[in-house]
Order: structure tokens, then sequence, then C-alpha cells
């Protein structure tokens, strides 16, 4: 989307506003599919990164399925109208009665602890299968935050506890039709993902009923202009060697899939704000925009690197600015970046923003969430409005004694 285009869309829809380009989302996919061409592939995409039901519909389109961490996006998942065949659920820590819940919806079952399994086992015996969530204790990612698979990390079942695992598997006749893993975001390195398949494939041996391999996610984006991405093509041709290989061995070709988040939709999207102020103080110029970590937390949370552009006065003179929200909080966007000149009303574009965005956002300091639009085909179209007051107490309840409480005070 060029400027003039992502300047229409904020004067249409105001601001402060996500907005997405599905031919960026179907571009990120195909060249991950692509990459893992000979091999029997599956794309899961991490509905967390984004979820607005249009999204999820293009990747539909395209032949994905869905990775879901809750009972609710499984819910929003099937509303899309993905079948429960396409849809795997990974969830972290939740109670016996969702997973049963999971079970019943038809989703394939990924179970991250011992104690889940056995109960599983008991409950279901041969009768539901499961895929197995191993933690393979590398360090991978590039934000401790953002990292899942170490020594600490709460996801996942040792790989060190696999005869654990049998043991319950076997005495409760237990299906297991994949393994998974996921060893954590911003992995740049192939070999990371192979150390950690090589793992895998030790452990698939122990296991007969195999139906796919899932080595997760965590390919890296560029978000500065000198970053590097994950280079998936390479990625892909080492993998595919590899897994043939395994496959050989293991006497069965079997699907590989992966669930890709943010390598989907980061790039697609970007956040229109727009400056409200624009201060000199005795050190800095800060813009100040009419948005925040309400709507965009990765700064703040992650330390993350988002590229802010002016994009409503190309010709301006470069000048350093640090770019901050309007909440309560050192809510900085980006420290000491050099802008085309701001003025109070320009329109800035924050990128990189479809993954992690809006599905992250709050309503913090009574704030309203920004509305989304996607452009697709290269017509804008609003896919979800922006809050309003009503949103905002939609569910609180009031005390009627405490509102009598009051008329009585005020009489006094
Ligand atoms: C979040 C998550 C992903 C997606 O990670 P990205 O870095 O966004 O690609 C994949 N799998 C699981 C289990 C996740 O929790």
């Amino acid at each position: 989307m060029n400027n003039i285009e992502l300047l229409n869309i904020a004067e249409t829809f105001g601001t402060p506003t996500y907005v997405y380009d599905s031919a960026i989302i179907t571009q990120q996919y195909r060249k991950l599919r692509n990459s893992f061409k000979p091999l029997n592939v599956k794309l899961h995409y991490a509905m967390k990164a984004l979820s607005n039901v249009n999204v999820l519909r293009v990747l539909k389109n395209e032949g994905a399925g869905l990775d879901a961490v809750s009972i609710q996006e499984i819910h929003l998942a099937l509303r899309a109208g993905f079948t429960p065949e396409t849809i795997m659920y990974t969830p972290n820590c939740v109670s016996f009665d969702e997973i049963k819940e999971a079970v019943e919806v038809g989703v394939t079952i990924n179970l991250d602890n011992l104690n889940m399994l056995e109960k599983f086992g008991a409950h279901y015996g041969d009768s539901v299968s499961c895929c197995i969530r191993i933690n393979p204790h590398i360090m991978a990612g590039g934000n401790s935050n953002i990292s899942v698979g170490h020594i600490d990390s709460k996801f996942g079942i040792s790989i060190h506890q696999m005869r654990h695992v049998v043991r319950i598997a076997d005495h409760y006749n237990m299906k297991i039709v994949g393994l998974h893993m996921h060893t954590g975001s911003d992995i740049l390195d192939a070999d990371v993902f192979l150390r950690g398949a090589n793992l895998l494939y030790d452990v698939a041996n122990e296991f007969p009923d195999l139906q796919f391999m899932d080595f997760g996610s965590g390919f890296k984006v560029a978000y500065r202009d000198q970053d590097m991405s994950t280079d998936v093509e390479h990625i892909g041709q080492k993998i595919v060697e590899s897994f043939q290989e395994f496959c050989t061995n293991y006497g069965r070709e079997l699907e590989l899939w992966f669930e890709p988040g943010k390598y989907i939709v980061s790039e697609s999207g970007c956040l229109l704000v727009k400056t409200n102020v624009v201060k000199q103080t005795t050190s800095t110029v800060f813009a100040g925009v009419d948005s925040g970590q309400n709507h965009l937390l990765r700064p703040m949370m992650y330390n993350a690197y988002h590229r802010i552009d002016n994009i409503s006065n190309d010709a301006g003179e470069k000048k350093l600015y640090s770019i901050v929200g309007n909440i309560c909080e050192s809510d900085t966007f980006g420290h000491d970046r050099l802008l085309n000149e701001v003025r109070e009303g320009d329109i800035l574009s924050i990128s990189n923003a479809g993954a992690y965005g809006f599905s992250m956002s709050n309503q913090y300091n009574a704030r309203f969430r920004p509305a989304e639009v996607l452009v697709h085909n290269g017509v804008p179209h609003l896919i979800r409005k922006r809050e309003t007051l009503d949103d905002l107490i939609r569910n609180e309840v009031e005390i009627p004694s405490l509102i009598e409480e009051e008329e009585l005070s005020n009489i006094h």
C-alpha cells in the first residue's frame, strides 16, 4: 500500500486504525508453503497473531489450517468456516474440561504435560488420538520472553521424560499420531530447526502410529531495514532433505506441519496514528500520537523495533523524534527516529504491526480499541468498527444500593 492509499484510509476510517493487505498475507503463506514443496506439508496459521474473521477466511481460501491456543479461538475458527480436521489445539495450562470440550468439537489435541496426558489416556484410551508437545530444550529466539523451548520454560513435555510418556501411552493403549515442538519466535538459524528436528526424529521411533510431525514456528521477519529475516527457502531445503531421510527410516511418509503466525501476517499490517502534539522538551522532541501501548504493546513489552514513517509529509526535512503514545505510562513507540518533519495532525504509519498488534490490544485508560481495515483486491474494507463507550461498560454491573446511598448523600 502506498502513502496515498494509506492517507485515504486514515481519512475515511479515522485513526488509530490497523490496516492489513491481504495480498501480502497470501504472498507470505505461499512462500512458506512452497519452501517445503516436495513434502506433504500443512501450515496451521497461529491465529493468536491476528484473528479477525476476514483474515482467517483469506487464509482458509489458500488452504491453510489453524493453530488455536484456547477453546475460544477454536470457536472463532469454526465461525470462519474451518472444519475441525483442519484445526490443531495447542493449549498450555488449561483445565481438562476445556480439553474435553475441544475433543467434542473434533480438533486435533496437542498435549503439553504428563498429568494431562495420563488423564487423557485414562478418559479416552484408544478412542481419541492426540499429539504430544515436546520441549527439546533448545535455546532459540530473539528475546527471553518469546523463547519457549529452554529448560526453564513452562511449555511442553521435556524430551528427557519420553520414557514416562511411552509408559503412559502403552498403559492406556493411546494413539499418539503426532509429535510437536515450538521452540520460540524469531529464529534465524536453519541449524536450530534441524537440531530440534533431529531430536524429534530420535524420539519418533518410540511411536508407531505417527501421522505427522509438527515443527512449530519461529520464522523471523525483518523489522529494521538492516534486519535479517528467516531464509525460509534455505530452511526448507535442509528440512526437506532431513525429513525425507527420516520418513525412509521410519518406514512411512508422514505429513510435516508448521504453525506460523508472525511470518504470515506481520508485514501485511501497519497501525495508522495521528499526531496530536509535537512537544519540545529540554532534551527531546516528542511526537505524541492518538494511540499507545494499549493498541500496540510490542515495543514496550518485547522492546520490539517497529519502523515509523510520517506519511503526510514525504518531502519534509528529516528531524529526530521520539514517538510516544497518549497513555499514562512511558509508552514509547520509537526513540530517536529520523522522520520527515512532523506537524500537528500528521499521520504516522507504524510498520510490521499485523502480528500481535490488535490481538494484544486492550482498553487501558478507558480508551477504545482501534478500527481494523483489510485491503482486499485493492479495495479497503472496514473489518472491525472502532469501539464506543458502550463497549467499555457492556459488562459492568451496578449495585443498586450504592446508587441509593449516593442519592441519600446528595440530600445531606
Ligand atoms: C505463538 C505460537 C506460534 C506462532 O509463533 P510465531 O512466532 O508468531 O510464528 C506457533 N505455535 C505455538 C504453539 C504458539 O504458541
